[in-house]
């Protein structure tokens, strides 16, 4: 059964799907494989939130980029206190992340390590207003743990699955996330984009 229709089945069923354990749960009830548990939760997630994420102002949202999508023998960044600093050097998949990223008026970038530079991230940038949405590519499992951590935290998150994991020289879908860095912007060609009123509160297109 393909994603979409289990998820279907799921809430023709009127299943619990509101946290991981119950996605597993549900799962495990209509005896599908509870290892699609962390896919189901994040698709969700990514639905319930693109409102929400569309209304966010592009330079309050932060794209966090795992440091496996490096080519990492020849990347010439430097490791900073936010993560790699990108010189767009053209020999990965990051800098044309960032190049269109830019055109669209984002400003946070930060190729990460892991879980634990994401954390210090959020703790210093979500208090201040920096970071009120985030784009996450990762692995499924990351992305499952990240949307749970974001919704208590009130950060509508987008979320991109790596389509090969692992430790070095991952792969994403580069149209993907340029599709999700469009949310909410009436013409990327142009990139006119959500825009903050005096008060600071987003303006929904
Ligand atoms: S594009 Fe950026 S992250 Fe990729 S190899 Fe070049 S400097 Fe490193």
């Amino acid at each position: 059964m393909s994603l979409e229709n289990t998820i279907a089945k799921l809430f023709a069923l009127g299943a619990d799907l509101s946290t991981r354990n119950a996605v597993r749960i549900a799962l495990s009830l209509i005896s599908e494989d509870e290892e699609l548990t962390d896919q189901i939760y994040v698709e969700l997630k990514n639905k319930a939130y693109k409102k929400d994420f569309a209304k966010v102002p592009v330079e309050k949202r932060a794209v966090f980029i795992p440091q496996c999508l490096r080519n990492v023998k020849e990347c010439p960044a430097e490791f900073g206190e936010y993560g790699w600093k990108c010189t767009k050097c053209g020999k990965c998949s990051i800098g044309e992340i960032i190049e269109y990223g830019e055109k669209l008026g984002y400003k946070q970038f930060y190729i990460v390590p892991g879980g634990s530079l994401v954390k210090k991230i959020l703790k210093e940038k979500v208090p201040k207003g920096e970071i009120k949405a985030a784009i996450g590519i990762a692995c499924w499992p990351e992305l499952a743990e990240a949307a749970e951590k974001l919704s208590i935290l009130k950060i509508p998150l987008q979320a991109v699955p790596l389509l090969k994991a692992g430790c070095i020289n991952t792969i994403v879908d580069i149209e993907r996330v340029k599709e999700v860095m469009q949310i909410g912007i009436k013409d990327p060609k142009t990139a006119s984009s959500v825009s903050s009123d005096i008060s600071g509160t987003p303006t929904p297109v």
